[in-house]
């Protein structure tokens, strides 16, 4: 059998794209391939949980366009689907001069992304919103939410399934071959016909895109996200999301308080280089991966540029002392014995030959194929719309091809 569309990734990017798909026209033959024996296996299921509102991206950037979209799609499929899931909003505090100048841009950028009553916040707005921070100058986000994102795919899921969609779970994509009418994907235990391909491969997108001679200027470099959890008898120091002033330079928000739809208060991730792409603790290391990132030129520019907080995140990661530290600048009441140690996730960190973070999602088209080569945070919130948006551009190819046959 040859199927009409084969999405290899069964996290939430792909769940969308085949959910998406089937919506638009339930005649399409649909298979998701994934590697793990469930969905949600990696990304999806180890972030933060967070709605975003989309109030840091840059105007105009496929990521600003996609998480506004995104967010009203998501909140829509909520409802409609009785997913437990909350607008709580959010603060951003500033703790010194300089963070309160990069206060006034994300607000500025907020406004630009069409985020209404977003207000700015002296120290006493702040406390009356958290009682326990302490910040000198903060921005309300009333438009942040918290969802379980686990919860959204196994949803997606059931209704692809319902739709007609067939699921292959413990199938890793090893090869691709290009036909003339779409491709033969090789995987461990089968080969797979489909006439168009969607890459939706997540830590390892690069690499099936470039067994589809897609994205050779990118590598993507895993960096893992740890998490403290606050003991059960401190979740009243957090009513819901505490966020510092993020670093421009980098496309991680810095550790933050997260509340998450189960009650419990997450506080990092930190952003630490991970030993193997799906290494989820120090001591998952796989020496190739390992040596495929080390050796990469356009990560060897980034450990270059910015080694002092490479090496800082790495010092963070070992002394929770130091996590500590970066948490009470939010809020100071916070104490070692507060926390204890949570799960981490792994993100993938498309980089660039040139030494380049990237920071945008980066989707690219090909005659039979889409390669969803950087999908980071806030890719979750987004993912409603990246599907619908890859559907679109496929239905239209169809039609297209079909015109001219
Ligand atoms: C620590 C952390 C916190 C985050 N917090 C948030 C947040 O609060 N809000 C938000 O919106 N976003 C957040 N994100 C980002 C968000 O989780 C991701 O952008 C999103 O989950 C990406 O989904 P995906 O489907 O592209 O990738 P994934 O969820 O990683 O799915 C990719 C799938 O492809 C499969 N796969 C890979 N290779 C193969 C192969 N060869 N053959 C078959 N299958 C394969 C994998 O097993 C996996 O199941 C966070 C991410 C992390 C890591």
């Amino acid at each position: 059998m040859k199927y009409d569309v084969a999405v290899i990734g069964a996290g939430i990017v792909g769940l969308s794209v085949a959910y998406n798909l089937l919506k638009e026209n339930q005649n399409l033959s649909i298979v998701v391939i994934e590697k793990e024996n469930d969905i949600a296996s990696h990304q999806t299921g180890h972030n933060s949980g967070v709605i975003h509102s989309g109030i840091y991206y840059k105007p105009g950037s496929v990521k600003a366009i996609n998480c506004k979209k995104g967010y009203d799609l998501l909140l829509e499929f909520c409802k409609r689907e009785k997913i437990p899931h909350e607008i709580c909003g959010k603060i951003i505090v500033a703790t010194s001069k300089n963070e309160e100048k990069k206060l006034k841009a994300i607000y500025d950028r907020g406004v630009q992304n069409g985020l209404n009553n977003l207000i700015l916040l002296d120290k006493e707005g702040l406390e009356k919103i958290e009682p326990n921070v302490s910040g000198t100058k903060g921005i309300y986000v009333p438009q942040a939410g918290i969802v379980d994102y686990k919860k959204v795919s196994r949803r997606l899921y059931q209704i692809g399934l319902e739709m007609g969609a067939s699921y292959t779970f413990n199938n890793k994509v090893i090869t691709l071959e290009k036909q003339t009418d779409g491709y033969n994907i090789k995987t461990e235990n089968k080969i797979i016909k489909a006439k168009f391909l969607v890459n939706c491969a997540g830590l390892y997108s690069d690499k099936i895109a470039k067994m589809d001679g897609v994205g050779l200027d990118y590598k993507i470099i895993p960096f893992r996200g740890e998490y403290y959890l606050l003991k059960e008898d401190k979740t009243h120091l957090v009513k819901n999301l505490i966020y510092p002033v993020p670093d421009p330079s980098f496309p991680f928000l810095g550790v933050h308080f997260t509340r998450r739809i189960n009650g419990k208060v997450d506080a990092g991730p930190n952003a630490v280089l991970a030993f193997k792409r799906e290494g989820y603790t120090k001591r998952d290391i796989n020496i190739k991966e390992l040596l495929e990132s080390l050796s990469y030129s356009g990560f060897i520019k980034i450990a270059l540029k910015y080694w002092k907080v490479g090496m800082y995140e790495m010092y963070r990661s070992y002394s929770k002392k130091a996590f500590v530290t970066s948490l009470q600048k939010l809020i100071p009441k916070i104490k070692e014995e507060d926390l204890v140690i949570g799960e981490s996730g792994v993100r993938a960190q498309l980089c660039g030959k040139d030494g380049s973070l990237v920071d945008d999602f980066l989707i690219e088209y090909t005659e039979n194929g889409v390669h969803v080569i950087n999908a980071p945070s806030p890719a979750a919130t987004s993912s409603l719309n990246i599907g619908q948006e890859i559907v679109t551009r496929i239905l239209s190819k169809q039609n297209k091809d079909q015109a001219t046959n």
